[in-house]
């Protein structure tokens, strides 16, 4: 199953919730004021807009990467 994955970066996240605003049914901000995805894989048809949102990130704390079935990388607290 192909399609694509965005990883939080929680040691980088400052909260500053750009990417909420370039796409909230995407993201959120946990109790600790920092990102979480909502979703685990998305459409190869979403790329251009997450990789737009992943490029509001003032300190690089978002990644787009290729989806694979490897667990523990959805950027949600563990
Ligand atoms: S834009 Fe970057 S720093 Fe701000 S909440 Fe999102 S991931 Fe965190």
């Amino acid at each position: 199953m192909s399609g694509w994955r965005v990883v939080v970066d929680r040691d980088r996240c400052q909260g500053y919730a750009n990417c909420l605003d370039a796409a909230p049914d995407v993201f959120d901000l946990d109790e600790h004021d920092i990102a979480v995805v909502l979703t685990e894989r998305f459409d190869d048809a979403e790329h251009d807009r997450l990789e737009r949102a992943v490029r509001r990130c003032p300190v690089a704390a978002l990644r787009l990467e290729p989806a694979t079935d490897r667990p523990g990388t959805d950027g949600r607290p563990r």
